[in-house]
């Protein structure tokens, strides 16, 4: 036995969230791929089973109420609500983050007011959340500065009216200063939207701590919620009665079943809603939800720090000394729960990885993404990915 061999044992051994991984139907692949597609966890096959057969096929329309189908959307958006550290009654789940991110970026700039009228987007965003940005700011006359996240503070000024950005970086993996760019944007009178689609689920947010206007994420990555599962919108509860949506459905009117022709907002989170709530999706999502019961968002966190940090010490051990290049900050407090890993054969290698049965993903043009899910990633599993990510490049 190898030395990191051993060591993953010993961390394996000493591992309080080990027991988790039972909870999720996974083979003997070694996967890394949970920031791009949770596994899936054991408790969802039954739930939806009995959704489709019983709470659609015997109640029918009688769901709606029986069922608790009208109401999912706040229920289990306050099952998300402490693994972001919000209070109940801030977060609606429903749409995609697409969706969600024009939602919040339209009401933010109503929010700011005359005279506000530019919208700063990191421009190394994920692309779906800057051409959203482009299209809300041409909708809402604003001038679109796409900046990177370092340069944020240094562009923010009286005209700044919204600034969307990611908690971390879908492609390097750096984990930004929520507290520290949300008290910026506070300081000239603006408005934040945190993206948590790689954050939520890996490590605490804090949300209500840091006073976040506005939040929005996917629940498909670290939330396991499953392909296309809804996405969530968290706005503040002192910022609730002035949420101009851009969006106003009759499910987030005050009285939906009213019918009236004129529209009068919901209080609270549930102007966040729509439409008709995707039923079979959200209520996959809240049985997968079921495995987070007693689990501490901390302790997550310090699992991945442990699990990246393991990753590359094995990587250094096994892989030759300059063939790939970490792209991923080294300093825990820069760090989400993934590494990439930078190398010019990018697309070939982790398609030979696959074929070895460890499934990270490529990001064009010459990165390899490596996802640690603190639920159901152990230490062996990281210690097996590196050895053979060694073999493939040798
Ligand atoms: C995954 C991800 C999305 C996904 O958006 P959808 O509308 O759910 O497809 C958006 N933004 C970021 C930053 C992401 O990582």
């Amino acid at each position: 036995m190898s030395e990191l061999d051993f060591k993953a044992r010993e961390l394996d051994a000493g591992d309080q969230l080990a027991g988790l991984r039972s909870q999720f139907l996974l083979d003997d692949v070694v996967y890394l791929d949970g920031n791009s597609l949770g596994a899936l966890p054991a408790s969802v096959p039954g739930r939806v089973e009995d959704v489709v057969r019983r709470q659609w096929g015997e109640l029918r329309i009688r769901s709606w109420d029986e069922s608790g189908w009208w109401t999912a959307p706040e229920r289990i958006g306050d099952l998300i609500a402490p693994l972001v550290g919000a209070a109940a009654g801030q977060i609606v789940v429903g749409d995609s983050t697409s969706v969600n991110v024009f939602k919040a970026l339209v009401a933010a700039v109503r929010m700011a007011g005359p005279g506000r009228d530019e919208i700063v987007v990191d421009a190394t965003t994920f692309p779906t959340d800057g051409y959203i940005a482009e299209s809300a700011a041409r909708m809402t006359g604003c001038t679109l500065r796409p900046v990177t996240p370092a340069e944020v503070p240094g562009v923010l000024g009286e005209r700044t009216a919204a600034v969307l950005l990611n908690h971390v970086d879908y492609r390097s993996g750096r984990l930004h200063d929520l507290p520290g760019l949300t008290a910026a944007v506070h300081a000239v009178g603006a408005y934040v939207v945190w993206d948590l689609c790689h954050s939520a689920g890996a490590m605490p947010v804090g949300l209500d701590e840091h006073g976040v206007d506005l939040a929005v994420g996917c629940t498909y990555k670290y939330l396991n919620g499953g392909p296309g599962s809804p996405a969530y919108l968290y706005v503040r509860s002192g910022l609730q009665d002035r949420f101009d949506s851009p969006l106003p459905g009759w499910n987030s009117h005050v009285e939906p079943f009213g019918m009236r022709p004129d529209f009068e907002a919901a209080p609270g989170a549930l102007r966040g809603r729509v439409g008709t709530p995707d039923i079979l999706s959200m209520l996959a999502l809240e049985a997968a939800l079921e495995v987070w019961d007693g689990v501490s968002i901390e302790a997550v966190r310090a699992k991945s720090l442990a699990l990246t940090d393991f990753f590359l010490e094995c990587v250094s051990a096994y892989v030759d000394e300059g063939r790939v290049e970490c792209v991923t900050p080294l300093a825990h407090a820069e760090r989400g729960s993934q590494v990439a890993l930078r190398c010019d054969d990018a697309g070939d290698v982790m398609k030979r990885l696959i074929e070895r049965g460890v499934v990270g993903d490529f990001r064009h043009p010459d990165v390899l993404r490596f996802g640690f899910t603190p639920l159901y990633v152990g230490f062996r599993d990281v210690e097996r990915a590196a050895r053979v990510l060694g073999e493939v490049v040798a």
